[in-house]
């Protein structure tokens, strides 16, 4: 399968922290040229039958996807699952363990902010919950942008909800193995998701994060991706190429208003990497 192809391959919807429903979603995606679709909603396949139906209905073509919040060397890394089977048990039960802390999570969260006096932040942060079971940073930072504290969501992740800042409440969520076993039971392929956003301390680690990932059966990087740079596009391609994984192309679209990169428009792939939708032929729906 051919690297020119405008696939989209991670994006969000109100089942987790998107603004816009998979209905919504798959027209626009559409409308931008997308041919082949995945929604990738955080720790949640609730949305996937609706997401393959809505993309058969906008005429693309459809990969399962979930992207999973994995815990590394005490940094958050975001691992996609693709093209899985979206009832496969361990993805299922293993997705709900994930989501079960982010309600008493974001309940501390809420008293971190009160001690600087912003008040009522977790009823607050309810009101943009599309899933009860999916309480995130990213509906704090809404709040916070209509209450007035911030002026836009990049300020919020500056001054708050980020490692050392107020509103901060450090936890554990999935191993990489974990994320990467459900992945592949269910018969999925694993991707690193934006691998240029982890603050790794040293390239070690970061080295360190590609093998850990390839040695649990994970085959595939986000290269190509709306928080990428120009030079971070060139970086993980040679990455992809180095550690023999394919490479995955997704905007990260999670609203018209906050997003920078709209769903499919992204560069293209370069030639010389092998497309994450090549592995995962038969998986497309
Ligand atoms: P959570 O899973 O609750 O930790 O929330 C993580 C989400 O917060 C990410 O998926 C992004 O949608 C959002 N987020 C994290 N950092 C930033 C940032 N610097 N700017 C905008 N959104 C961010
Ligand atoms: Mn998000
Ligand atoms: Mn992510
Ligand atoms: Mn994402």
């Amino acid at each position: 399968m051919q690297t020119i192809l405008n696939a989209d391959l991670h994006c969000h919807s109100v089942v987790s922290d998107g603004t816009l429903t998979p209905e919504e979603l798959a027209p626009r995606a559409a409308a931008n040229g997308v041919e082949l679709w995945a929604l990738t909603d955080h720790d949640e396949i609730g949305g996937q039958h609706r997401a393959a139906a809505a993309a058969r209905a906008a005429g693309m073509r459809y990969l399962t996807g979930t992207e999973i919040s994995v815990t590394f060397a005490d940094l958050t890394v975001h691992i996609v699952g693709l093209g899985f089977d979206p009832d496969h048990p361990a993805m299922v039960q293993g997705l709900a363990r994930t989501r079960g802390g982010r309600e008493a999570r974001a309940r501390e969260m809420s008293e971190d902010l009160a001690r600087v006096g912003i008040k009522g932040a977790y009823e607050g942060a309810l009101k943009y919950v599309g899933n009860p079971d999916l309480i995130s940073r990213t509906h704090f930072a809404r709040f916070m942008v209509d209450s007035g504290v911030c002026r836009d969501t990049s300020e919020v992740f500056r001054k708050y909800l980020t490692d050392g800042k107020p509103g901060f409440v450090p936890h554990r969520w999935a191993t990489l193995g974990d994320a990467v076993g459900w992945i592949r039971e269910a018969g999925g392929v694993a991707v690193i998701a934006h691998p240029g956003r982890y603050n790794h301390p040293n390239a070690t680690r970061e080295y360190a994060l590609f093998t850990e990932f390839i040695g649990h059966g994970g085959q595939a990087v986000e290269v190509v991706t709306g928080s990428h740079s120009a030079a971070e596009f060139v970086k993980y391609a040679d990455m992809a190429v180095e550690f023999g994984l394919a490479a995955s192309r997704g905007s990260d679209f999670h609203s018209p208003d906050e997003s920078h990169t709209d769903l499919g428009k992204l560069p293209y792939l370069e030639g010389r990497l092998t497309p994450v939708w090549e592995l995962l032929a038969d998986r497309i729906l």
